[in-house]
């Protein structure tokens, strides 16, 4: 794929590309291997009666522009994955990166580090025997701030974490090795549908907050009113409060436009020029100034995750951490959610499975009071179902918010790593579900997206610092599910709309107009069949529809799996974030929003959690006093 041109390494004869990819894929679950190997045979079998493999450099890169003209999706999809793989894999050796002059550095404005965060204790797992009042399933927005409200509340609180424990002291160095330990299944997470769509999520201590951009957005109203309206959310006004004392833990602050880097500028100053709203983004970053890599965890941990903010607080309330600890089965008793059945994982790669894998020991944990799960909206309804808990609505209504990365070429160098990952937001086209950010993919992942193949892609890769990106984001009504396949491993299919495509494509040719006026030379849509757009070929690119197979799309925010709604009929969970069904079981994740939120969703799913734990805790303390007064 990569055959070494103008400086750039060959891929295998001067740099290892297949070792350390084979070694990441070691570590993904089986289910995803074994898709993974299908796909990889089609590829190979492609240029039937020869293989891939076989053909000659010059025959290889012939059918590899063949694939690329080819009007079938397929074709596309085996293209976009072999190139996936092979870049990830290349794009992140040291040889590659160096004649590109891609660097990674993160810095704040002033050159400091961040205050070192609290001690998370021991997290080393116990085994038999643990108990306590409140157990939490998970450790990101929603399991951290549960576990904050509830310790502070004086609750006895024990957080399960499936994934290892990272910071500025151990995130692996190595890319690919952090995609890994970071990630749950190695980030190859996907919805199945046409088209499929990945669904990265992570697997580590403060969960997917630990990667995430940092980019803080409280809900809309509207969204608000609607989950008031229809879904009887009495209290979906009232989070004021919780979102102003989350901003303050998180030191979210607006970026310095002066500050953020050559990627958000070009966005600002397209969106200007042609008159759509929008501003610098919030983040839990303080003053950050650079980089691009928060996808790998902030090697200086300037961005706010919860393992450095909310984690460490609950900690000090008394609360313990234990990583490496998954919860396979909830345990009920009378009705009543008693603990779980769990187990620890002896070496980094954890994989979800139906039982406990080999290597592993089982454990019980109890809970006095309640149990709480906060496995995030792929992690939730998979441990819900396998109890077989909840009801028919676990599992349904997944969005997604599907994104496109919409790349543009400039004259000028952009270097988009010197600055911000995600900068600037443009919420002119709000009513349409349209909401666009300037973000800057690190090479690894956004070298894929790069056009062309062979010689022509890595052409490409030599041009990185001349590309900006502005990534669209769409306010979903198509839905999907998570279910639980033969073996018991997590399936998640999403059924993209034709209006939902057509609203992509509509958000795809206004951050193209971004681009263009901002100077961009050519945009590239993402979707096969237009390849590039130049200036003056977006009159035509408006009139064409796209079937929603053509788009190629990505998705950072599962949503909605256990959804809450008074209607016990509407709904897994109640207002209160009580599982239908069950006593003393609650969720406290973005599996409970109702439907697409429409903007970056920590803050709410942390404004969710926020009152979910401060209902555990008055009950809790409600049912303490009536026992007192029935004693006395
Ligand atoms: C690349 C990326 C960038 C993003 N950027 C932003 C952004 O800039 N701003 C924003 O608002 N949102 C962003 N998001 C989304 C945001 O981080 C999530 O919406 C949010 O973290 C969800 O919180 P959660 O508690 O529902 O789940 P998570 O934060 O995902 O936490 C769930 C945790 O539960 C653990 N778990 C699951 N099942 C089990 C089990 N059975 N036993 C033990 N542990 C379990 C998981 O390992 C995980 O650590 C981004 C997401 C991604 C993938
Ligand atoms: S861009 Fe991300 S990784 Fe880099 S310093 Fe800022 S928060 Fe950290």
């Amino acid at each position: 794929m990569a055959p070494g041109i103008d400086g750039l390494p060959a891929a295998e004869r001067d740099v290892d590309v297949s070792g350390p990819v084979a070694r990441f894929l070691a570590t993904t679950s089986p289910r995803v291997l074994t898709r993974l190997r299908l796909g990889l045979r089609a590829f190979e079998w492609l240029p039937f009666p020869w293989r891939f493999s076989r053909l000659d450099p010059a025959a290889q890169e012939d059918f590899l522009h063949r694939l690329e003209r080819s009007r079938l999706s397929l074709h596309h999809d085996l293209l976009l994955m072999a190139k996936l793989f092979s870049t990830l894999g290349y794009a992140v050796t040291p040889q590659v990166q160096d004649r590109i002059g891609f660097e990674i550095g993160c810095a704040r404005a002033d050159g400091s580090l961040p205050e070192p965060a609290g001690s998370l204790g021991d997290t080393e797992p116990q085994g038999e025997g643990e108990e306590c009042d409140v157990l939490i399933i998970g450790s990101g927005a929603g399991g951290a701030v549960a576990a904050t409200e509830l310790a502070e509340a004086g609750l006895d609180v024990l957080v399960l974490e499936a994934g290892g424990h990272y910071n500025r002291d151990n995130y692996p160095s190595d890319h690919l090795e952090a995609i890994s330990e970071l990630y749950r299944d190695a980030g190859l997470t996907i919805a199945e549908g046409r088209p499929p769509i990945p669904v990265p999520v992570a697997k580590v201590v403060g969960g997917t907050t630990v990667i995430n951009s940092g980019t803080c957005f409280r809900a809309p109203d509207p969204v608000l009113e609607d989950w008031r309206q229809h879904f009887g959310i009495s209290w979906a006004h009232d989070l004021d409060a919780d979102f102003a004392e989350a901003e303050e833990t998180l030191h979210v602050t607006q970026l310095d436009p002066e500050r953020i880097g050559r990627n958000g500028q070009l966005a600002m100053e397209g969106a200007a020029a042609i008159g759509a709203s929008g501003a610098p983004i919030f983040r839990n970053a303080g003053n950050c100034v650079q980089c691009s890599s928060c996808p790998f965890g902030c090697e200086i941990d300037a961005k706010r995750g919860m393992h450095v903010s909310y984690l460490p607080r609950a900690v000090a309330a008394g609360a313990r951490v234990r990583a490496g600890v998954e919860a396979h089965r909830i345990l009920v008793e009378d009705g009543r959610a008693v603990g779980v059945e769990a187990a620890v994982v002896i070496g980094s790669a954890i994989r979800s499975q139906l039982r406990p894998p080999a290597g592993t020991r089982s454990f019980t944990v109890r809970a006095r009071r309640a149990v709480i799960v906060a496995g995030g909206a792929l992690g939730t309804p998979e441990l819900l179902q396998r109890s077989g808990l909840g009801g028919r609505h676990v599992g349904r209504n997944l969005h997604i918010h599907p994104a496109c990365w919409v790349g543009a070429r400039y004259d000028e160098e952009v270097r988009g790593w010197d600055g911000v990952m995600q900068s600037f937001y443009i919420d002119q086209w709000e009513h349409e579900r349209v909401l666009l950010e300037a973000t800057f993919t690190p090479l690894a992942f956004g070298g894929a997206w790069l056009l062309g193949a062979g010689r022509d892609h890595q052409r490409a890769m030599l041009d990185f610092g001349h590309v900006g990106s502005i990534g669209v984001h769409l306010c979903d009504q198509s839905s999907g599910k998570v279910g639980l396949g033969a073996e018991g491993s997590l399936r998640a299919s999403y059924k993209l709309t034709a209006a939902d495509a057509r609203r992509l494509a509509f958000g795809i040719a206004r951050a193209a107009e971004v681009h263009f006026a901002a100077g961009a030379t050519e945009v590239y849509p993402n979707i096969a069949r237009v390849g590039v757009l130049k200036p003056g070929d977006l009159a035509q690119f408006e009139a064409t529809t796209f079937k929603p197979a053509e788009l190629r799309l990505e998705a950072f925010h599962p949503m909605g799996t256990a959804r809450m709604a008074a209607d016990p009929g509407e709904g897994a969970c109640g207002i209160d974030g009580a599982v239908h069904g069950t006593t003393d079981l609650y969720v406290a994740d973005a599996s409970l929003f109702p439907t697409s939120v429409g903007v970056n969703p920590m803050m709410t799913v942390i404004a969710f959690a926020k009152q979910v734990a401060r209902g555990v805790a008055e009950e809790r303390a409600s049912s303490s006093s009536r026992q007192i007064s029935s004693v006395s």
